[in-house]
């Protein structure tokens, strides 16, 4: 069985009939993930339209909170204006579907979006040269998880769930609102420089590593990069310390959760194991905390990760777009015979989907059930299936499928026809 991932103006727009009949004709669906909150990304990404959203062509993410709540003081995240009571998606979809076996788990972007509040400035996330990462929060900054147990407090109070899909439980990637490897630099906010230095890591050795990383790269010398990157101790203990810090924040949550009711649930969304460290997710110490998780291993998209993005921002013209993606497969352990311009054709080879499944299943807790995302946009209905195919035959338990308001009508039919056997 499966999941999808929907969007509030799929619901606001299209209403709940229509979305039942779409994920109907699927026939394997069991969970809806509606975002509580959205990301800063266009629907669709990057360019295209919602092929059956009556009212926009498609719609701008904003970071906005679409869920109903009481205003916060020292932090709060900005409320989509056209949020009534009564025009409450989550509301609306919990009531539309209170006769059917589908369970709703509510998705909730955490640390990535567009807050306000009085305490903001001293949460955010710092990079090495002090410049703050405007819409990213820190998960060793004060007032964060206060935050967010309110958050999930009052959701409760309304809407009665107690189980919830966390994303953006990481520090910035690359990609965002434009391509910013800064992200990756992250955080050297006092917060984090007290911890450091109370776990004795050396800040101006890593300082200085980040320093001469980023020469390197301006220089255009992308291998010695990742040598220092994957060799250099300082660097390892850093990451481990982001690491650390990442999980620690999911513990304390989900312990202050289960204080106010035991059933307190959290699946975990994760960047395949390929990137995941970079990142500051360790799949072993965090499924200690929540017995599932998904990641997004679809190979076309490059597992999720703006691989274009990233070759493009460092590489000009084709031979050293060849040689910075080949340093990238060395760093993040993928494909070393696969050329740049073959990449954008086709991204990863499908062994890709059973690779990163395997890893995640190794890395994790015994028992963990593993969601594999499967991407339903732009897409051939029968490159689909085969993707379908792919995560099926991997070590994944069950699939989640995004998003419902990207997808073609004939990829709902073509899910349909394949879990019926017949040819599609
Ligand atoms: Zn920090």
């Amino acid at each position: 069985m499966a999941g999808i991932h929907i969007h509030p103006h799929d619901i606001l727009d299209e209403g709940v009939t229509q979305i039942k009949e779409l994920i109907g004709e699927m026939t394997d669906i069991n969970y809806i993930f509606p975002q509580m909150n959205t990301i800063f990304e266009r629907n669709p990404y990057p360019i295209g339209v919602l092929p059956h959203n009556p009212k926009h062509k498609f719609v701008q993410g904003k970071g906005e909170m679409y869920v109903v709540l009481p205003s916060y003081k020292a932090i709060d995240q900005k409320r989509n204006a056209a949020l009534t009571p009564d025009k409450d998606p989550l509301m609306i979809l919990k009531t539309e579907m209170e006769e059917t076996d589908v369970q709703i788990i509510p998705w909730a972007n955490i640390l990535n979006g567009d807050f306000t509040g009085t305490a903001l400035q001293d949460n955010l996330v710092v990079d090495d040269q002090g410049k703050a990462a405007e819409k990213w929060l820190c998960p060793n900054a004060p007032d964060v998880i206060d935050f967010w147990e309110k958050v999930f407090t009052d959701t409760y109070q309304r809407y009665g769930y107690t189980t919830y899909m966390i994303d953006r439980i990481r520090y910035p990637d690359w990609a965002g609102e434009k391509v910013d490897p800064r992200g990756l630099l992250t955080c050297f906010c006092p917060h984090c420089e007290k911890k450091m230095s109370e776990e004795n890591l050396n800040i101006n050795e890593i300082k200085e590593k980040i320093a001469e990383i980023r020469a390197l790269l301006k220089d255009k010398q992308f291998d010695h990069a990742v040598d220092i990157l994957t060799q250099d101790q300082s660097l390892k203990d850093w990451h481990r310390f982001r690491q650390n810090s990442v999980t620690t924040f999911i513990a304390n949550l989900t312990q202050r959760m289960k204080q106010i009711d035991n059933r307190f649930a959290f699946l975990l969304d994760l960047w395949p194991p390929a990137y995941s460290w970079i990142l500051g997710q360790d799949y072993s110490q965090l499924t200690k905390y929540a017995s599932s998780l998904k990641h997004f291993p679809y190979h076309k998209l490059g597992g999720g990760a703006d691989v274009q993005g990233m070759i493009d921002y460092f590489a000009d013209g084709s031979d050293e777009s060849e040689s910075a993606f080949k340093a990238f497969n060395r760093l993040f352990g993928l494909y070393d015979d696969l050329s740049y311009s073959q990449f954008k054709k086709e991204g990863f080879p499908i062994r890709f989907v059973a690779e990163q499944n395997k890893l995640a299943r190794k890395k994790s807790q015994p028992d963990t059930h593993i969601f594999s995302g499967i991407q339903m946009w732009n897409i051939e209905p029968g490159k689909l299936v085969e993707a379908v195919k792919a995560a099926d035959e991997s070590e994944a338990d069950e699939l989640i499928y995004y998003c419902y308001g990207w997808a073609d009508r004939e990829l709902f039919h073509a899910i349909g026809q394949h879990r019926r056997g017949e040819n599609s």
